[in-house]
């Protein structure tokens, strides 16, 4: 119907909590923070979601508290 894809309300909310413990580790820590500029602070609150056929994993900065946000491609969450 629409072809505005520059809403949120597109999100489909995925369940970050269902993936093994050793993956929810890597995304915490393995983080790029754009306001602090530095690689690997590590984010808390992570929200993970599907947006325009990409996954994303969002969460606050560890340091700094901003917004993190981590994009994950094809290959980091179907590679069975
Ligand atoms: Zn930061």
């Amino acid at each position: 119907m629409t072809t505005d894809q520059k809403t949120d309300n597109q999100r489909v909310p995925r369940d970050f909590s269902a993936r093994s413990e050793e993956e929810q580790q890597l995304f915490l820590t393995d983080t790029w923070c754009d306001h602090c500029q530095q690689l690997g602070l590590g984010m808390r609150e992570p929200e993970e979601y599907e947006l325009f056929g990409m996954v994303f994993i969002e969460g606050r900065c560890c340091q700094c508290g901003e917004p993190v946000l981590t994009e994950l491609t094809e290959d980091d969450f179907d590679d069975e």
